[in-house]
């Protein structure tokens, strides 16, 4: 450190060691201020000055800061921007570091909390309808575990899994922020590249079996985790790690931990990261919420029923039972369209008492969090009492029911202590409610009276100096003081006035007098102590919540479930879905099905979605769908997909009727992208998407497949289609939707038992193209491709080129006898070559019949122009 660091300085710099990889907010009066390279960052984030404070080094001091009371504000848009902020407080106040060290004593700072995208709790940094995951990972003896909790609201789950699986299962967590040990093995045994680039790491002997059992023991007090679940030593290593870093992050004070959750490698409905990505489940290919599945059918009253539907949908059921378990009870809710309402209605109300509770239990609570918790678990009472009183309530509601109840002492002790609304500060007090506390009370009414006695001490001052502009007033410098107009200075300066000057201003002078010492003493005492005592209510009240941290955490998931059922019942009877029957055949027979987002988008512009079939069954599994570009095909893949995933997460489906033979993975590839973050181009993306169907799909399985080997040459594109389809027909053998342009395929038809041919309609009336968007069985009899281009607005002369083109093509097609059974001979390349062949004499005839030497400069030019222009534009 350098020699002439200000003792400012040199603890800045050792805090700022400390807080390593972090922004580090030193807190300075009214301001939280950065320096250095923190400023220079913050204020390109921020958008705010960057200024300089001092020297250091020899060198100004880049400095910047906010104000503490709006800090929130700035961190939430750090936090955004990537960035961890260590907080370092002053831990004393300037009078105590006066009596510590003398007048020059440097106040003490120290970091009391790390702020970081996984380990938020505030109200202002979350997004109420999303919830907030860390996770952390490691590998013990070759095998992976992930532990991740979002400890806004306790929630915490393990699992071991496949290193192959890792991307996936990362997909459905969806961490903002990850943890790993150091020495992760990345390579040979897990996938670098699934890990994301800004994880933390932290020593690789925090990741220790051993210290996660323990801990999770000693956090929910128990002698064995097995009542909790079966957890891997790889799973219960992250756990530690987890524990670790939430430990290191809240310096010691541990957030609210819920007992562990155990994932089984068979509990959901098995979906890859791609396939995700391309369903767009709970976000968009490019990580927006509009335009998702999720969006599109979320009508939930609470946040948090808006992240159960989340969780819901990011991992649909395998069990028969349990979807058929929620279904009962959307369809209960479905059929009562008052009591929906109703049920609505008392929900919209609800504060989030799981956040409340997670911000309790941190160490973090405030009156507010106690009164929304009152209020809820309140309410929640209230619904259940309603509830209780109805008949033939479906099985769920039975089981969830009695979580709504229970917290009556707890909700009539928070009523009794606080005051209606209470506020989210305490620095003010007045938060606990009158009648609690007879010394409270009676310290509030020694305030109160004092005030009063204020008030007629003026009145008596005025009287008595005859000045009427006389007032009695309070700033947080001086306290109370007398102010009278500058005017009226010497009148009031006299010795015998009973008035001790204080302060001169502009138009007025401020005085004290005994009497006023004397009353603001006594407010000023009484309130100091009313403060302590709400605060000491305040602590009890917080330890009673955390009493019953499990059950209200029940509780909130009850109301929840509730929210999401009543939710999908909402959906369902706005758009007329119905409600699937789920079996264990391998049956998909889907009629009348709709796209749910396509739908809503086209009802916005006011047109209608053309609702279509899907029957896969066992004799009839593989659907080779052609048609026009722009047809629909891809919108029908996908449809079916979010229909088979919306029934396993036990809710309505946008179709009017629905077998769904239960799916163990679901596979998507639609639409091309790249990987670039990966280093995989568009091809390699969907080949190493493709192979992975390939490896994994079972009969159980349903797999869409969309335009297969479009991203190579046409050759080896049909080639692999080809192949490919005849590997999931003979190999895989599951349900699967694949479509593609090439026409040629449809001679698969002759040799795949369990394939059958469709197509989505058009036609050409009067050179336009109209799309039916309607699917009819039969191979497509073409792909409208230039009459698609036109549409788009490519150039008429690029269009009528490509038309030439095409004519030649077909006419050599017709020439060689159509649709060649082997890959080898296939007549559209033929026609491809022979079209190419042609141009090429037509070129050469032209240039053996000029006479170079008598050509002009412009003739040569004109000649270039017109051969370029035989040749066609698509070539240059
Ligand atoms: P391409 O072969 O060019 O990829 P495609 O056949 O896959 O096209 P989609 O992308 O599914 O076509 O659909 C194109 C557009 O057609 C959609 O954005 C939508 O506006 C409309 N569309 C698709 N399906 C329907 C439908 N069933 N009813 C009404 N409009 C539809």
């Amino acid at each position: 450190m350098a020699a002439k660091s200000t003792p400012m300085m040199t603890q800045y710099l050792m805090l700022k060691a400390q807080a390593a990889g972090c922004l580090l907010f030193y807190r300075m009066g009214d301001f939280f201020e950065l320096f250095f390279d923190d400023a220079r960052k913050a204020a390109s984030v921020l958008d705010i000055a960057l200024t300089s404070r001092g020297e250091h080094d020899g060198a100004p001091v880049p400095m910047c800061g906010v104000p503490v009371h709006a800090a929130d504000n700035y961190l939430a848009r750090l936090i955004r921007a990537g960035c961890r902020v260590a907080i370092a407080e002053q831990v004393e106040t300037p009078a105590e570091a006066k009596k510590r060290g003398g007048s020059k004593a440097l106040v003490k700072r120290d970091i009391v909390r790390f702020v970081t995208a996984g380990t938020l709790t505030e109200e202002t940094l979350l997004e109420p309808r999303r919830a907030n995951r860390l996770a952390a990972l490691c590998v013990v003896r070759g095998q992976l575990g992930i532990a991740a909790c979002d400890i806004s609201t306790g929630r915490m789950e393990l699992e071991d899994c496949g290193d192959s699986e890792l991307a996936a299962v990362l997909a459905r967590i969806g961490a903002s922020e990850v943890v790993v040990p150091e020495d992760l093995p990345t390579g040979e045994t897990i996938d670098a590249s699934a890990i994301p680039p800004d994880a933390v790491t932290r020593p690789a002997q925090t990741f220790d079996s051993a210290a996660g059992t323990e801990r999770l023991q000693a956090l929910h007090g128990v002698a064995t985790l097995d009542g909790f679940g079966n957890f891997g030593r790889a799973a219960l290593a992250a756990a530690a790690g987890l524990i670790a870093y939430l430990d290191h992050v809240g310096r010691g004070t541990l957030p609210l931990l819920l007992p562990p959750v155990s994932r089984g490698n068979n509990s959901a409905l098995a979906m890859d990261e791609a396939t995700r990505a391309s369903l767009e489940i709970v976000q968009t290919q490019d990580g927006r919420r509009e335009g998702s599945l999720l969006a599109a059918i979320d009508r939930c009253v609470t946040g948090a029923g808006a992240r159960q539907l989340a969780e819901d949908l990011a991992a649909p059921l395998l069990a028969r039972d349990a979807i058929e378990e929620r279904l009962a009870l959307v369809a209960w809710l479905h059929a009562d369209t008052m009591l929906r309402g109703d049920l609505r209605a008392a929900m919209r109300s609800l504060p989030d008492i799981g956040r409340a509770l997670g911000r309790v239990a941190a160490g973090r609570g405030s009156p507010r969090d106690l009164g929304q918790l009152r209020d809820g678990l309140g309410e929640a009472r209230r619904i259940r009492d309603h509830l209780a009183g109805l008949e033939s309530l479906p099985p769920l509601l039975e089981r969830v029911l009695p979580y709504l109840g229970g917290h009556g002492a707890l909700v009539d002790l928070l009523s009794r202590a606080l005051v209606p609304s209470p506020p989210t500060e305490r620095g003010q007090g007045g938060y606990i409610a009158e009648g609690l506390d007879a010394s409270l009370d009676e310290l509030r009414q020694v305030s109160g009276n004092a005030r009063r006695a204020i008030a007629t001490l003026e009145s008596r001052y005025r009287e008595e100096t005859g000045i009427a502009a006389l007032k009695i007033k309070h700033n947080g410098v001086l306290g109370y003081f007398i102010e009278a107009p500058a005017r009226h200075a010497d009148a009031l300066m006299g010795p015998d006035s009973g008035f001790t000057h204080r302060q001169t201003m502009a138009g007025a002078v401020r005085f004290n007098s005994l009497k006023l010492h004397e009353e603001a003493n006594r407010i000023a005492e009484a309130g100091g102590r009313a403060l302590a005592a709400e605060e000491e209510h305040f602590t009890r009240l917080c330890i009673e919540v955390e009493e019953h941290r499990q059950s209200i955490a029940k509780t909130a998931e009850a109301l929840a479930r509730l929210d999401v059922s009543a939710g999908q019942a909402e959906r369902a009877a706005e758009g007329h879905w119905c409600r699937p029957s789920i079996t264990n055949g391998t049956t998909l027979s889907i009629v009348a099905g709709r796209h749910p987002v396509v739908e809503a988008a086209l009802e916005r512009s006011g047109s209608r979605f053309v609702a279509n079939d899907c029957r896969l069954a066992e004799d009839d599994r593989l659907w080779l769908i052609g048609g026009p570009n722009m047809g629909g095909k891809s919108t029908f893949l996908r449809q079916n997909a979010l229909i088979v995933l919306l029934a396993q997460a036990g809710g309505y489906v946008p179709a009017e009727s629905a077998e769904i033979g239960l799916v163990d993975r679901l596979f998507s590839r639609v639409g091309a992208s790249d990987n670039l973050a990966r280093g995989r181009s568009t091809f390699m993306v969907e080949m190493v998407e493709t192979a992975a169907i390939l490896a994994q799909a079972t009969p159980r399985s349903f797999v869409i497949l969309d335009e297969v080997g479009r991203g190579t040459s046409t050759y080896d594109g049909l080639a692999l289609a080809w192949a490919v389809v005849e590997a999931v027909h003979e190999n895989n053998r599951c349900r699967c939707l694949f479509a593609s342009h090439y026409h040629e395929l449809a001679r698969l038809a002759d040799s795949c038992d369990a394939l059958s041919l469709h197509h989505v309609r058009a036609r050409e009336w009067k050179g336009e193209l109209v799309l039916l968007h309607e699917l009819a069985p039969g191979p497509a009899d073409r792909s409208y491709g230039l009459a698609v281009a036109r549409l788009a607005g490519v150039p008429k002369q690029v269009v009528e080129r490509a038309k030439s083109v095409l004519d030649k093509l077909e006419k050599t097609r017709a020439e060689t006898g159509g649709v060649a059974a082997g890959l080898g001979e296939l007549p559209l390349f033929a026609a491809a070559a022979a079209a190419e062949e042609e141009e090429c004499d037509i070129v050469r005839d032209r240039l053996r019949s000029v006479d170079v030497d008598a050509l002009t400069p412009r003739d040569a030019l004109d000649l270039l122009y017109e051969l370029k222009k035989e040749v066609g534009t698509s070539e240059n």
